[in-house]
């Protein structure tokens, strides 16, 4: 029972805690409080009330003034300069007419003084106030705690909203930017070509179409990421596991990110002997193009690498760019939905900040996991890592 517990667990009315060097006194107090009630622990020195009071925390301490060695004074001094004993009320007892003893036990923080010899009604009348008191002490205590943990929860709520609300209102800046500009060039090119499709050579009519086309392709694919984002957050999200070539699914994934790598080389290190998986290949496919079109995106000349690596129980899939890489700081934050680096209006990359997260929450559903390394201006690798075999 540490000294801020309640008082008695024992169903006594309280543990207390006798040090006197007399055994007649010694006795005829541990009588008297026993028999109302009261655990009655004794120590006949100071150094043995110490450790008494350390190890089985009494709920009170009666302790004599005048002992040889330690004295009463010293004893108190010591408990109250201990964080484990310097709440257990000490009650000093004194010779009646010691006034000055009486002064410096209140000034070494002692509740209150029985005199010698023992009025038993008086003795137990003090016990019993600072017993009382101590418990009120103690309850006001845990109140003052609880009242403490609940504004610190408040406070954590009111923070976790405030930064919410910051990321919607961000994502919805993003999300009014994302959209313009894609529609913006659909009317533009759309007006453009019905004004001068007569003079136009076919070449450059299909030239335009193809832009209308990308920047559609980009509105999907945007309406797409936030659908599974809220799917994903109303937990709606369903699996539909298959045993899967490892290297099929390499291949198919590298087929269709192939054609957005810009001025990237792409290097793939995955043998036909990689072996099987059994998971969900459209939640997987959709984590390896999120990052295989991330790594593209933030890298604006150089290598991007996808290898597969398998495990006794696991694939790890490694996606590598040697693109601009992420500040340590910001890696956290990268997987939060509406998280991005670069969140201001001027930012040079498109994007939602939603792809890494949905990539998380797949991971999670996949009953796997996915971490990042990285290093500003030289690169970073994402690792998702799968059981081989998930059990729906
Ligand atoms: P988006 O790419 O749509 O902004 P993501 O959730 O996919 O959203 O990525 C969040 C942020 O993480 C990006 O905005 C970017 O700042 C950072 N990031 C992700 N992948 C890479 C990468 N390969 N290299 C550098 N930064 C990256």
């Amino acid at each position: 029972m540490s000294a801020a517990a309640p008082v008695s667990d024992t169903g006594s009315k309280g543990t207390l805690l006798i040090v006197d060097d007399t055994p007649a006194n010694v006795s005829v107090l541990f009588n008297f409080l026993n028999n109302e009630g009261f655990k009655v622990l004794v120590a006949k020195d100071g150094k043995s009330a110490i450790q008494r009071a350390e190890y089985a925390s009494p709920d009170l301490i009666l302790l004599d003034v005048m002992m040889p060695g330690m004295d009463g004074f010293e004893v108190c001094g010591v408990l109250k300069g201990q964080d484990n004993t310097r709440d257990i009320p000490i009650i000093f007892m004194t010779a009646l007419a010691d006034t000055l003893d009486k002064v410096k036990g209140f000034s070494l923080g002692a509740v209150d003084y029985v005199t010698k010899p023992f009025q038993h009604e008086e003795v137990l009348a003090r016990v019993h106030t600072h017993l009382k008191f101590r418990r009120l002490q103690q309850q006001l205590r845990a109140h003052a705690q609880e009242l403490e943990k609940r504004n610190r929860e408040n406070e954590q709520a009111r923070a976790a909203a405030e930064s919410a609300n910051r990321a919607k209102s961000v994502f919805l800046a993003n999300m009014s930017h994302e959209l313009r500009t894609p529609l913006n060039a659909i009317i533009g090119y759309t007006d453009l070509l019905r004004e001068d499709v007569p003079e136009m050579a076919p070449d450059e009519i299909v030239g335009d179409l193809e832009k209308i086309q990308t920047a559609a392709t980009q509105l999907l694919n945007l309406i797409s990421d936030v659908l599974d984002i809220a799917k994903i957050e109303a937990e709606k999200t369903e699996l539909h596991l298959v045993e899967l070539d490892l290297k099929a699914l390499v291949d198919e994934v590298v087929t269709v990110i192939r054609p957005t790598l810009g001025h990237n080389q792409l290097a793939v290190n995955c043998s036909p002997e990689s072996g099987k998986l059994y998971t969900d290949p459209v939640k997987l496919q959709q984590i390896l193009l999120n990052l295989l079109s991330n790594a593209a995106k933030f890298t604006p000349e150089g290598t991007i690498t996808i290898s597969v690596e398998r495990t006794e129980s696991h694939v790890l899939f490694h996606v590598a760019d040697t693109g601009i890489g992420i500040a340590a700081e910001h890696l956290d934050m990268i997987f939060r939905p509406f998280s991005q680096v670069d969140s201001s209006s001027t930012r040079q990359y498109g994007g939602t900040g939603l792809g890494l997260s949905i990539c998380r929450h797949y991971c999670t559903i996949l009953e796997g996991a996915i971490s990042v390394t990285s290093e500003p201006e030289k690169g970073s690798t994402f690792t998702v890592s799968l059981p081989l075999n998930l059990h729906a």
